[in-house]
């Protein structure tokens, strides 16, 4: 697991399975994770890690319902969770899912130990929309309060957002302009190609004015370089469409010609 401080109110945090990304934010006496790194000692090692940096965790917040980026609560048991309002409907017709694919995930490779993932409360948030953070004292926005904002961010899945951190300049996309994954639309979970490029294109003038963008899985992206993956899932999409076999630079290993078999099924 790598610990990334990329602004003075923004950590992220990368797993040592999939690259998937953890972001902690803050602003005056408040801070929320979106997503979670996956492992077990990564999610014990994430408390204390918050705690020396100055890093508030008063709330949970995830950017889909896939069961790799809800285990916060494994961490912050009494924390709250807070999703899309599409991500809280599609866990409240999937109920077990998420906690089934981690058991698979587990028996898979041989990790013992891990705590039960409880996934009784969660709240539905509006999109688009804001979110307060923060009261008096902090650094980020008008007297340390804070507006995040919300932005749909479908066709990985049918559910998903994106977060928007304005005094840090910083998108939080879910899965989506990662350099290290093409664009993996799971039908299964109600992805679609049109809804996923569609999401593209609403995140294009985000990443125009975005200092860094953090995906789900990989490293975060300067502005520069998030575009550059931005236009290359474009143009996948649309060969995709067309039943071509074009997997972007740097993105072709075995893994993501399995991801790319499955999507030719959904294009
Ligand atoms: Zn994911």
């Amino acid at each position: 697991m790598r610990a990334l401080a990329v602004h003075e109110d923004v950590i992220v945090v990368v797993s040592g399975v999939w690259q998937t990304t953890c972001t902690a934010v803050r602003c005056g006496d408040e801070g929320f994770l979106i997503d979670s790194p996956v492992l077990p000692d990564e999610l014990d090692a994430l408390p204390s890690l918050f705690e020396q940096a100055g890093f508030p965790v008063s709330g949970l917040l995830a950017t889909h319902g896939d069961w790799d980026h809800l285990l916060g609560l494994l961490a912050f048991p009494s924390a709250s969770l807070g999703v899309g309002e599409s991500t809280a409907a599609r866990l409240n017709s999937e109920l077990g899912q998420a906690q089934r694919r981690l058991r698979e995930f587990d028996a898979e490779w041989y990790i013992a130990d891990r705590k039960p993932l409880g996934l009784g409360s969660f709240q539905g948030l509006p999109v688009p929309g804001r979110l307060s953070i923060g009261s008096q004292g902090g650094s980020g926005g008008e007297g340390g309060v804070g507006e995040i904002e919300v932005y749909p961010a479908d066709g990985h899945t049918r559910d998903g957002v994106a977060y928007w951190i304005p005094w840090a300049s910083v998108l939080v996309c879910g899965d989506y302009l990662s350099p290290v994954e093409i664009p993996m639309i799971s039908v299964g979970s109600g992805g679609s190609l049109e809804a996923y490029r569609e999401t593209l294109m609403r995140f294009a003038p985000l990443v125009g004015r975005a200092e860094l963008v953090v995906p789900g899985h990989g490293a975060p992206l300067k502005r520069a370089q998030a575009q550059a993956i931005l236009a290359e899932d474009v143009a996948y999409l649309d060969a995709l469409r067309a039943g071509e076999m074009t997997l972007p630079e740097g993105r072709h290993s075995a893994a993501q010609k399995r991801i790319h078999a499955a999507n030719l099924k959904a294009a």
